[in-house]
């Protein structure tokens, strides 16, 4: 008996790099049984919801998903599909790597992992207007909520991230010379915890000297955590550093499960062609094997994975080649 994975393989191109991903984990030999079920216009299609219930049930059972892009539908009535996922399974922790696969680009040698905070911060959603006079929107105001058990949660995660992945230090990020409370708790607590990792360098960058630090040496850095809103915004830029959203995974975890996924999007300009790359959710189901302590299978995948594309002779158009979807794949397998 395998581990039982819900599997939404989303909108647009969503089936395509889902049955790719599916094709490729089994060919190397992982043993998961997937419970498929459905969620963006295919969970309106099949349950007139976005996010069923009968997927949010799945996910309680199985607290591991591979998820494909999913269109959220514009209008109302319907709930933010990514919102319900971390809020129902309190994904707190959102990890994204970025690592050079292919040298020659505009930066070398990049192994980064960006830990976001999810839950809190200026993404708690209270936010409201304030009238003046005749205008009832004359000024906005949004709220960030730091808490000390949400800043010491995800410090932690990124400090055990560390340890586990056999990673040297964690950059903190914060604004705290000026939002003296909210990031001037986060970096307190940062701190704090820093004094438990013997073995781990510790140390705190703001985040405007970030931005510029990433792109004139992203080398520098390791594991960077920070709160919800600097890390939405990092982790795009480091997805950048190594050749954009085709090959950047992502992770949202929480004690209530995990969610594994690509970064990117449905590429509805792409969908239905057979020509999207499905190197992104590929590396997001190795993420999910570690996760699920099959570390070894997920290093032969990602090598494989990394040869085809280094090899460059059967690959996507978007990584510079002419192969379908399907081909690719095969050549991954073939490697494995
Ligand atoms: P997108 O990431 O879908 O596409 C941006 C560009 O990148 C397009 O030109 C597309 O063809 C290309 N691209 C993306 N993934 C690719 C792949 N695997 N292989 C080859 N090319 C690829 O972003 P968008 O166009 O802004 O968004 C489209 C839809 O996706 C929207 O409905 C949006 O809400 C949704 N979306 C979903 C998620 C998610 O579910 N995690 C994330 C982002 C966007």
């Amino acid at each position: 008996m395998g581990t039982p994975v819900t599997l939404i393989s989303g909108d647009g191109i969503g089936p395509s790099i889902s049955s790719a991903t599916v094709r490729v984990l089994e060919a190397a030999g992982a043993q998961i049984d997937w419970d498929v079920q459905y969620a963006g216009q295919a969970g309106v299609a099949k349950h007139g919801d976005p996010i069923p219930d009968a997927t949010l049930d799945s996910i309680k059972r199985t607290r591991l998903a591979l998820k494909g892009p999913l269109e959220t539908p514009v209008g109302e009535g319907f709930r933010s599909i990514n919102v319900a996922l971390r809020k129902t399974f309190d994904l707190y922790a959102n990890v994204r790597p970025a690592h050079t696969i292919v040298q020659g680009g505009r930066y070398e040698d990049i192994d980064l992992v960006l830990v976001r905070e999810n839950t809190e911060g200026l993404y708690v959603g209270i936010e409201h207007y304030i009238k003046m006079g005749s205008d009832p929107r004359a000024a906005a105001e949004s709220v960030a909520i730091i808490t000390r058990a949400g800043s010491e949660r995800i410090v932690r995660y990124a400090f055990d991230y560390a340890c586990k992945h056999g990673r040297k230090k964690v950059t903190l990020v914060h604004k705290a010379n000026i939002l003296k409370f909210s990031q001037g708790l986060f970096l307190d607590v940062g701190r704090q915890i820093a004094q438990e990792y013997d073995g781990i360098e510790f140390d705190e960058v703001i985040v405007d000297a970030m931005a510029m630090n990433l792109v004139l040496k992203p080398q520098r850095y390791d594991v960077i955590v920070t709160t919800n809103l600097f890390g939405d915004i990092l982790s795009d830029l480091i997805s950048g550093l190594v050749g954009g959203l085709g090959l950047a995974p992502g992770a949202n975890i929480g004690l209530g499960g995990a969610i594994f996924e690509a970064v990117h999007g449905t590429a509805p300009d792409i969908a239905g062609k057979g020509i999207a790359n499905p190197s992104a959710l590929i590396l997001a189901a190795c993420m999910m094997l570690e996760y699920m302590t099959d570390g070894e299978r997920a290093r032969r995948i990602r090598d494989a994975l990394e040869s085809t594309i280094r090899e460059r002779k059967t690959v996507t158009r978007d990584l510079g080649g002419s192969a379908s979807t399907d081909q690719f794949t095969d050549a991954i397998i073939a490697r494995l």
